[in-house]
């Protein structure tokens, strides 16, 4: 179930994909849009005789087998399989790669949630990790060891929006025969397509710009290998973080205007960028989109633009970067990203918390704002108004 060929060759483009993909009108009745499929079994015409190949939704659903395949399409890879959450995907995919006595590179910025996964959890079971950052491909390359089945990266990063290489840290896993996981949650497919880079998977956090709406928690992994792939599948109906029809249903939803939306979240964040990187109170403004930013080559090379998340630094240490967080009034203060309203946070006193002390910890002073789609000028004025 779930392999779609077409997907490899398809001359559409990634709007029409995004559209169409996995979305045939209902046969039976013509509707235009994928039905949700309420249901947690299947008639069966006789012993074994399933129709389409579902028998119970833990295994299989059409409402999330039409998301699977979209997912697919967009990122240009053969398979999809949906999560009930990020986590959900990423806890399948270590541990597809990895058993005990195996070692993991991860990032040394990597998203707070995958590195206690791997430190509290996988941990436990003899699975060893080593921190790189994820700029530096030599450093990555130093960290492999012959144990290593896995090189673990994201990119852009969260809350630095550091630039990995993706081609470059490809060929390090394969020349060393471990695979490469790309979350790719900050890019989405519409920026930025890993598979095609040299990856061999890539993760979503559907809960970010792929559903983009911040009304529902989801996560993917896409890749082409059918072995890897089955791998997946067995631990999706196996374990069973799977969403349900309804979650499908409005991330695919969600994804119809991804194309619209990364375009909008990117002129408005280079708006914003610019502005603060104009203000006097500000110290510092990370934006891939930048020519200061020291990834933005890279960036340019493998993102079809930069995204919509921006972090800077403020003037006045921590007390006066929480202060500019209380003051906006289009950004609300909340934690994670990606929705069609803009998000402002505190990442020292909110998402990284529990990083305070360790490798990953971030500055007291740096803001991230998660750019919507409002209008841009409104945006701007807001963040000014609150820097004061
Ligand atoms: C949010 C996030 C996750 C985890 O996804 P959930 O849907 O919250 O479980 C993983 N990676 C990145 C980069 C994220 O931003």
């Amino acid at each position: 179930m779930g392999e779609y060929p077409s997907n490899m060759s398809t001359p559409y483009g990634f709007a029409t994909r995004a559209i169409h993909a996995g979305q045939d009108p209902d046969p039976t009745t013509g509707a235009v849009n994928v039905p949700i499929y309420a249901t947690s079994t299947y008639a069966q015409d006789g012993v074994g005789g399933l129709r389409e190949g579902f028998e119970y939704s833990r295994t299989g659903n059409p409402t999330r087998r039409a998301l699977e395949t979209c997912l697919a399409s967009l990122e240009r890879g053969r398979y999809g399989r949906a999560f009930s959450s990020g986590m959900g995907a990423t806890d399948a995919a270590l541990r597809t790669f990895l058993k005990p006595g195996d070692h993991v590179v991860i990032p040394n910025d990597a998203y707070g949630g995958t590195f206690r996964l791997i430190d509290k959890v996988f941990s436990q079971w003899g699975v060893t990790h080593s921190p790189a950052p994820v700029t530096d491909v030599d450093a990555i390359r130093a960290a492999v060891r012959p144990e290593t089945k896995l090189i673990w990266i994201e990119t852009p990063t969260n809350p630095l929006l550091n630039i990995g290489d993706i081609a470059a840290i490809a060929s390090v896993a394969h020349e060393s025969g471990a695979k490469l996981v790309v979350d790719n949650t900050f890019a989405s497919p519409a920026l930025q397509t890993p598979l095609e880079l040299g990856a061999d998977v890539v993760l979503h956090s559907t809960t970010k710009y792929v559903g983009g709406h911040s009304d529902v928690v989801g996560g993917a992994l896409i890749t082409s290998d059918e072995e890897v792939d089955a791998a997946f599948g067995f631990l999706q109906n196996g374990a069973g973080a799977v969403p349900g029809p309804f979650d499908a249903y409005l991330t695919l939803r969600g994804i119809k205007t991804l194309e619209l939306r990364m375009e909008k979240h990117s002129d408005n964040a280079e708006l914003v960028a610019e502005a603060l990187t104009r203000h006097p109170r500000v110290k510092k403004v990370i934006y891939p989109g930048l020519e200061s930013h020291p990834g933005h080559a890279v960036a340019a090379k493998q993102m079809r633009r930069f995204g919509g998340m921006v972090s800077f630094v403020v003037d006045g240490g921590e007390e006066a970067a929480l202060e500019v967080c209380a003051r906006t009034k289009l950004f609300t203060l909340a934690e994670s990203l990606g929705g069609v309203e803009s998000l402002i946070e505190h990442p020292g006193r909110m998402t990284h918390a529990s990083t305070a002390g360790s490798m990953l910890e971030v500055p007291a002073d740096l803001i991230r704002v998660s750019v919507g789609i409002e209008s841009g000028d409104d945006l701007v004025a807001d963040l000014l108004a609150a820097l004061g």
